[in-house]
């Protein structure tokens, strides 16, 4: 039944509960829930008592591959499965953006009979969040225009402002743009561009903003440019950080929702893990560690961009530690890994299985290089084979790596026992968490640090514009940041087509960009874009809504 239908064809058939019976279930008082409609309501932290004590369970994945890995889908199901268990439970997942949705992913709410409801409406505009930050960045733009029109007091030199637009869309036709044209009442005019708002430094700052004050501090922290004699202008020298704040006052209480078996799930903020940090708000998973035992969060891409960045970013600014870390795996993706085309995923074949699973190993050996235990979720397609499925579990048993054939796309929490059983032996263990580097280290040494342990290339080289940016950002005393890797989600190198478990490359960093607000400094490597384009057939193509308002398309 469930290879019939799709995942909106589903979420639409599936019981749902109105959001008040959800929060009581999850111990949520009723003066701490806004109600937005029905399903959705948003939850005040500062009405929420008790210390943040559950334990997190991140969930992460190979490097993704046009075969799809489902790491919401299975986030979703281990939750749901160890709810099943008698554990309490609750899930803390992003909030999808309209770039990949209306591009190729069609949605990022889970998949099959694991999935977080209200499906369509978490995937289109949800509770307006992305539109506050979207808000906040754009005005931040005009004040920055408006400054400058207004007499420029501070001295901003049009050229060094590194504040951009951004649009929750992927839209390659303002990557660049020029300002201002039209004449003196139009204002002064410069070159400017768009990133897609999940890049912004103000959604990085949602998400690791640990209260109301303190994402004021961040806010008025974050660097827009240069004068003309070349010193940094804060958003604090314009003055609007409370402008900002304002604006985002009630996008930065975390959203509940439910996951369709009835599972609370916060899903709240939403960096993309390649250009940017990749991990839901602090807000909302110390929310959740208040109030259930365990919490099933979840990171981007594979382990190199999402987990490391929850591990070496994340953890470090919210106090916390991951006590259990999942890694999801596929068949049909560890054999694209192992050089088999899409087109040909159907086929058994447990030659390229093999040649493939090295992408595995080497996601396993870096969860494990940060002091946490690893799982395996095997997400069961159906195309897998007896074969396929016998090799792997043999590999694992060997290496001895423990893994659980996961079936929650198929069969919900019920597929997802095995794992729910491994998760739970993991957390009654003590783990040796520890990021990778320290702050006091070098940009460069934080680089190279996470280029050999994590990627496993042989280093890093710096472009002379990359070394020159280093020099100031070193000069202004802002380098005992994080460093946030700005890299193809593809391939563990910067190079999208070197899949697998590549050898001896090195990375080359050809930007370094200060985001003092969010509290890190950005090192683009490779080709990466931060505003996405379209593919030629973007999933908008099969978008649809019925005559009686119900979404039709997404998936
Ligand atoms: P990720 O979070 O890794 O990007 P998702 O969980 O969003 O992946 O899943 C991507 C797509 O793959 C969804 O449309 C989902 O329905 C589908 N999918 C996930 N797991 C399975 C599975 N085991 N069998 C079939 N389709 C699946």
């Amino acid at each position: 039944q469930t290879k019939n239908l799709t995942d909106i064809e589903i979420a639409n058939n599936a019981d749902i509960q109105p959001i008040d019976v959800i929060a009581e279930s999850a111990g949520i008082p009723e003066d701490a829930l806004e109600p937005y409609g029905r399903f959705k309501a948003k939850i005040d932290p500062l009405k929420i008592t008790g210390t943040s004590k559950g334990k997190v369970v991140l969930v992460t994945a190979i490097s993704p591959t046009p075969a799809g890995e489902g790491k919401s889908t299975v986030t979703v199901g281990l939750a749901d499965a160890l709810k099943r268990l008698n554990q309490k439970v609750m899930v803390a997942l992003r909030e999808p953006s309209l770039g990949p949705v209306m591009g190729i992913k069609g949605g990022a709410t889970g998949g099959g009979y694991a999935q977080v409801l209200p499906m369509d409406e978490i995937n289109l505009h949800f509770t307006g969040d992305f539109h506050a930050i979207t808000s906040a960045n754009n005005a931040l733009s005009a004040f920055i225009d408006n400054h400058i029109h207004q007499g420029n007091e501070l001295n901003i030199d049009p050229r060094r402002i590194i504040w951009k637009r951004v649009l929750d869309l992927n839209d390659r036709a303002l990557r660049k743009v020029i300002v201002g044209l039209g004449g003196p009442v139009q204002g002064m005019p410069r070159e400017d561009g768009f990133d897609i708002t999940v890049a912004s430094e103000i959604m990085a700052i949602f998400c690791l903003a640990t209260s109301l004050q303190d994402l004021k501090e961040r806010l008025s922290s974050i660097l827009i440019g240069y004068t003309f004699d070349k010193e940094p202008v804060f958003v604090r020298d314009l003055g609007v950080e409370g402008a900002l704040t304002l604006l985002l006052k009630d996008a930065i209480k975390p959203n509940l929702v439910q996951t369709m078996e009835g599972t609370p799930a916060i899903v709240h903020g939403g960096p993309f893990a390649n250009i940017a940090h990749g991990c839901n708000s602090i807000m909302a998973t110390q929310t959740a560690r208040k109030l259930a035992d365990i919490v099933v969060t979840e990171a981007g891409f594979g382990a190199d961009l999402g987990a490391e960045k929850f591990m070496n970013i994340k953890a470090r600014k919210g106090q916390f530690s991951p006590d259990a870390v999942v890694v999801v795996a596929t068949i049909r993706a560890l054999k694209m890994h192992g050089g088999v085309q899409k087109t040909d995923l159907a086929k058994e074949n447990v030659n390229a299985l093999q040649t493939g699973i090295v992408n595995l190993e080497k996601h396993i050996d870096t969860v494990r290089t940060f002091g946490v235990e690893p799982v395996v979720a095997l997400n069961r397609f159906i195309t897998d084979t007896e074969a396929e499925i016998n090799f792997i579990m043999n590999w694992a048993e060997e290496h001895n790596i423990r893994i659980a054939r996961t079936n929650v796309w198929e069969e919900g929490g019920l597929g997802g026992l095995e794992l729910a059983q491994n998760v739970i032996e993991i957390l009654d263990q003590d783990q040796n968490f520890a990021p990778l580097y320290e702050l006091t280290e070098s940009i460069e040494q934080k680089v190279t640090t996470i280029v050999q342990k994590v990627y496993g290339g042989l280093g890093v080289q710096f472009t002379d514009k990359a070394k020159k940016q280093i020099a100031q950002i070193e000069q202004f005393g802002w380098d005992l940041l994080p460093v946030c890797m700005a890299k193809t989600q593809y391939s563990l190198s910067d190079q999208p087509n070197l899949i697998g478990r590549p050898e001896g490359f090195t990375i080359t960093v050809r930007e370094v960009i200060p985001k003092l607000g969010a509290g890190f400094i950005v090192c683009l490597t490779g080709d990466i874009m931060t505003m996405p384009g379209l593919p030629k057939n973007p999933a908008a193509l099969r978008m649809d809504v019925d005559e009686n308002g119900n979404a039709v398309g997404l998936f």
